[in-house]
């Protein structure tokens, strides 16, 4: 008899997952707690690296359609000082394929393809070693069992308390995001402020990051370092409220930098959480883990490259191994473990020197990875 498999999470990772085992023929289950594919705005533009995202779209058949979807020139980076003076102008050669971006609603779209997703299936939890095998509980109070439960269901995953007990812990880092629309039309200063890619500005311990999306969309973060409930006196609702408690975060800042946040309309909160680094688990037979909730890292370009890579090895070692599948579920583990691990390091760094008290070490860290 085949596997009866489940994926809890249809983010990048569970999609992934899903979409190789379904390339190989395997049936998969995919539970998702979102009511439909577009129940929330899918968030910023993703980098995907050409052995991570890049590697897992091979294995899933679709580097052809993300070449036609994705936009090599967003790679290209600009540095600000608060002041405004230009520090670095990076733009991608035309055949510079390592990092392009991709809107994370058009890679949802490419991964889901013919995928039969179940959706508004919340799940509350994963019993493991029943005589059914693995039982997920959903939020309804139904029960299913399967072989083997994948969590891929992000940074506070149901299914990891069947596995670990560890959660996540904030980094005393915090971001705060907003948007523009329309941005070429209705704000050009700013279009040519952020060019084809994105526009960074490092202070001491704040930043500011633009990031152009598709169709003139952009997106804003203000990340800073503060306590947990440094908005406990702010109605996080009231954007007028949040604006000016941000325009006084940065205040001095040069005043077309001051305009991104001037111009954003609503703003969402997202503090910076992680996993400790190097998080592993002794292997329980019927259930793993992949992606943000195996390795929530911070968001420094490698989360959903890792997650979907996570995904499409599991996948297909399970599809075309000859052994047993809970030892291609062990042997995946291990090499998650290892890659993860070297990339929560790097990123937990990075974090460190990217909102720091000197904005000198956000420059020494693109200089590390930008061609020059
Ligand atoms: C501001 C920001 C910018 C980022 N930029 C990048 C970038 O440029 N490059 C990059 O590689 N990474 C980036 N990341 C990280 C990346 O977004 C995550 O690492 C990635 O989305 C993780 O994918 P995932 O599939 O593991 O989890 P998720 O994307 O979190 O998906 C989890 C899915 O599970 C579903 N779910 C959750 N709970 C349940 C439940 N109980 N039952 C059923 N379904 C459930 C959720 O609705 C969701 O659809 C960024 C993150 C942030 C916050």
């Amino acid at each position: 008899m085949r596997q009866r498999i489940a994926v809890v999470g249809a983010g990048p990772g569970g999609l992934a997952f899903a979409r190789v085992l379904h390339r190989h023929g395997h049936p998969v289950t995919v539970l998702e707690r979102d009511p439909g594919p577009d129940a929330r705005p899918p968030g910023g533009t993703l980098d995907l690296h050409e052995g991570l995202g890049q590697l897992a779209l091979d294995k899933a058949g679709l580097r052809a359609e993300f070449r036609a979807s994705s936009r090599p020139e967003g790679q290209a980076m600009r540095i600000l000082a608060p002041d405004g003076t230009v520090l670095r102008d990076w733009r991608p050669r035309p055949d510079e394929r390592a990092h392009p971006e991709i809107d994370r609603g058009r890679l949802r779209d490419l991964l889901l393809g013919p995928l039969d997703v179940q959706w508004g299936r919340g799940v509350t939890r994963v019993t493991p070693g029943t005589p059914d095998g693995a039982v997920v509980h959903f939020e309804d109070g139904r029960q299913e069992a399967f072989d083997l439960v994948v969590g891929a269901d992000g940074a506070w995953s149901r299914v990891r308390p069947a596995v670990s007990p560890v959660t996540p812990h904030y980094t005393g880092v915090t971001s705060v995001e907003t948007s523009l629309d329309d941005v070429d039309t209705r704000h050009p200063d700013l279009a040519a402020l952020i060019g084809d890619g994105s526009v960074a500005v490092y202070g001491a311990n704040r930043s500011l990051v633009a990031q152009r999306n598709s169709g003139g969309h952009v997106k804003v973060y203000a990340k800073f370092r503060a306590p947990l409930d440094w908005h406990a006196d702010l109605d996080m609702a009231d954007a007028e409220a949040v604006r000016s408690a941000l325009l006084a975060l940065f205040d001095g800042w040069a005043a077309p930098v001051l305009d991104l946040l001037r111009h954003g309309a609503a703003f969402v909160h997202r503090p910076f959480h992680v996993l400790p680094v190097s998080h592993t688990w002794t292997h329980v037979p019927g259930v793993t883990l992949l992606g943000d909730a195996a390795h929530l890292m911070p968001p420094l370009g490698a989360g959903a490259n890792l997650a979907m890579l996570d995904g499409a090895e599991l996948a297909e070692s399970l599809a075309t191994g000859t052994g047993e599948p809970d030892e291609a579920v062990r042997a995946f583990e291990e090499r998650m473990w290892a890659r993860a691990g070297k990339w929560a390091k790097i990123t937990t760094a990075g974090l460190e020197r990217l909102v720091s008290p000197d904005p000198a070490e956000a420059l020494a860290v693109f200089d590390q990875v930008q061609p020059a």
